[in-house]
């Protein structure tokens, strides 16, 4: 369905009206800021629609009302357009995204500007040339930096640029940088610190201080944003022009479910897809998103907000001397503190600041010293957990001292398994257990030990869609796909093929997986072979590292085949690579230069600029972390 329909049938109906389904009188007052009239109307017309009709249409209101406030409130005859007093000059907001925080706080912004009539324009780093600079007057950068200081996928080549001698001279620039990160890492918020240093040296000033914001950046990001919004309206506001503002058409026909009104779903399937000798729990998980009206395209991650376990915080509340009765004030509620370790905070993972809080109020002598140690406490923060910390000296703390060593709790994003053209109204993830043993005690991760033991088949559990537009099949079906996904980097693989196969593409797709053992570990080895036997797959190569003395990995595959692979990128072949960021993408990453400078007879650094071209045309693109 798309705006226009709904718009006319809404019209429609506004001449429609009879008294019968109309409100009894008052209860529109009381319930909505619409007279009885338009009550009635609005009743009228939502009685015909479907359940998922309804949810598009309550994500099309919720659209309307997120970016011009005061024309959602206008006749819907006038929605689409609005006669505002709009400042004149235009702001301009790029994100460099990974995961999709980056994003998300861009397109908040640009949908507060929106609302305070400020001409705006949001591109993915990608897609913007940075020559354009010299244009602007007016550009926010919201930059998040991936695990070793490195900027993100989609920013790479604008960051290239930007520290190139052919960046512009940028004298009538004037820019504001979020930066988004981890300070558990050590170039914490690296890409947001490096766009505001190229700017300023190309002579732009910051008209906004940047802001460095960790993992629990809402709140930070919130009042940074509305703080530089009103900067910018200021600014250019030097000759306000009254002007027909276009509301976002594309965006108003959004779910109203997103990260912070998560759609409430059920567990419908958790099957665990190793072997029995598995070293690793990793989970095939189906959620029925029923009729949220939540829609995904492959490539996209799921959001899933998650509980801690109940007997983890019983622990960490008797390791304190706090007996879980205990109020607290969270985001303006009461909350025993049992309840709050449950669902506001992050208990599992730990993190610097934490232990550098916790070595001062209980003095330990071995924490005070690693505190001394930058490299050394990152270290300690990664290999433990909260109650590994608090065990370190028994103290006894307060409700507001525990709770003032930790960070709200965040939603975990998996990339997603499934096609919707396949499962139509669910949605696939496959899921690594996070589980080892510390000093004789299991330790488990927060949300995958959620969706594996604690959420029972038909519980409930709170998700969202999180869209990434960096991870996309061509949009040519006969476009030949190249997919390296080892362990469960294997999950939005599942969906690529999935909806090539619904999609009847007559592009060749090649897959390579690799994991610990053939028996154990071969994720989905039924439905690959199936897709082998029908020939949707045209090529598989697997690579299980401990089946044999030597490790094999995928790239060693990749090597092997180097002569088949340069054909296919000939061929005009996209590459997809998932999984893990730190030692797995690089080295696949190496592979692949090493295959185009062997099979294209080019010298190291030109193999690395076929590569790096290979990404800016988006046929190189990685969801990894
Ligand atoms: P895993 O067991 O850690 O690794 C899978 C396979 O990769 C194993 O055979 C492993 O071999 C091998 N491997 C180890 N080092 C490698 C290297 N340098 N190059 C290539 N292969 C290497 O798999 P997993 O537990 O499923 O986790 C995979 C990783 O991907 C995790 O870090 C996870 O967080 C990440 N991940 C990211 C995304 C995403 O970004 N969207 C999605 C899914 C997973 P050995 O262990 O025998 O050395």
């Amino acid at each position: 369905m798309n705006r226009d329909v709904v718009t006319m049938s809404l019209q429609k109906k506004e001449n429609n009206t009879s008294p019968e389904n109309s409100a009894p009188s008052g209860i529109a007052g009381l319930t909505a800021p619409l007279n009885d009239q338009q009550f009635g109307q609005l009743q009228q017309t939502v009685s015909e629609l479907s359940p998922q009709q309804l949810a598009w249409v309550s994500g099309y209101f919720w659209g309307l009302s997120q970016s011009q406030p005061s024309a959602a409130a206008a006749p819907i005859a006038n929605a689409a357009s609005a006669v505002a007093a709009k400042p004149a000059g235009k702001l301009t907001i790029i994100f460099a995204s990974q995961t999709g925080n980056a994003k998300g706080v861009a397109e908040a912004l640009e949908a507060e500007a929106k609302a305070e009539g400020i001409a705006v324009e949001l591109f993915d780093a990608s897609d913007y040339k940075g020559k354009n600079l010299a244009k602007e007057t007016h550009v926010i950068i919201v930059a998040s930096t991936n695990g070793e200081g490195e900027a993100p996928d989609n920013a790479i080549e604008l960051h290239e640029f930007l520290q190139s001698k052919k960046a512009p001279k940028l004298p009538n620039l004037k820019y504001g940088v979020i930066g988004l990160g981890d300070s558990s890492y050590e170039f914490f918020c690296q890409t947001g610190k490096d766009f505001d240093a190229f700017l300023a040296k190309q002579g732009a000033t910051s008209f906004i201080d940047r802001i460095d914001c960790d993992v629990d950046y809402e709140g930070e990001a919130q009042t940074w944003r509305a703080k530089a919004l009103e900067q910018v309206k200021e600014a250019l506001s030097s000759g306000i022009e009254a002007e027909v503002v276009q509301l976002p058409l594309a965006q108003a026909a959004h779910s109203q479910y997103n990260k912070q009104n998560p759609y409430t779903a059920t567990l419908l399937t958790s099957q665990k897809i190793t072997g029995r000798d598995s070293g690793k729990d990793v989970r095939h998980i189906e959620i029925d998103l029923e009729e949220s009206g939540l829609t995904y395209q492959p490539g996209d991650a799921l959001g899933v907000w998650f509980e801690n376990s109940s007997d983890l915080v019983n622990a960490i509340l008797a390791q304190v001397g706090l007996s879980g009765v205990e109020s607290i004030d969270v985001d303006d509620e009461s909350l025993s503190i049992h309840s709050a370790l449950v669902s506001k905070y992050e208990i599992t993972a730990s993190n610097p600041q934490l232990v550098t809080k916790y070595a001062e109020l209980s003095g330990s002598k071995k924490l005070l010293k690693l505190v001394d140690d930058k490299d050394k406490l990152r270290e300690y923060a990664g290999n433990t957990q909260l109650i590994d910390v608090l065990k370190e000296k028994k103290t006894k703390l307060s409700a507001e001292e525990l709770v003032g060593l930790l960070r709200k709790l965040t939603p975990r994003l998996y990339s997603i398994a499934s096609s919707q053209t396949e499962v139509d109204e669910e949605v696939h993830l496959t899921v690594g257990l996070v589980e080892y043993d510390k000093c004789d005690e299991k330790r488990f991760g927060g949300a995958s030990s959620f969706l594996a033991h604690r959420l029972e088949e038909g519980g409930e559990v709170k998700v969202f869609v999180e869209n990434n537009n960096n991870f996309k099949l061509p949009e040519s079906d006969d476009v030949p796909v190249i997919m390296i996904g080892p362990g469960t980097g294997i999950a939005p693989f599942r969906s690529f093929i999935q909806e090539r196969d619904n999609r009847d593409a007559e592009g060749k797709n090649w897959l390579f997986f690799g994991d610990r053992t053939f028996t154990q570990d071969f994720l989905y080895q039924v439905e690959w072979q199936k897709y082998l036997k029908s020939g949707l797959l045209t090529q598989l190569d697997v690579a299980f590292s401990r089946d044999q003395h030597e490790k094999v990995y995928v790239q060693h595959r990749i090597l092997e085949q180097a002569q088949q692979l340069w054909g296919w990128l000939q061929e005009g072949a996209y590459i997809y690579v998932c999984g893990d960021a730190t030692r797995m993408a690089k080295d696949v990453h190496e592979a692949l230069i090493t295959v185009a400078s062997q099979q294209g007879n080019l010298s190291r650094e030109q193999a690395e600029e076929y590569i790096n071209d290979l990404r800016k045309a988006k046929r190189y693109q990685r969801d990894v972390y």
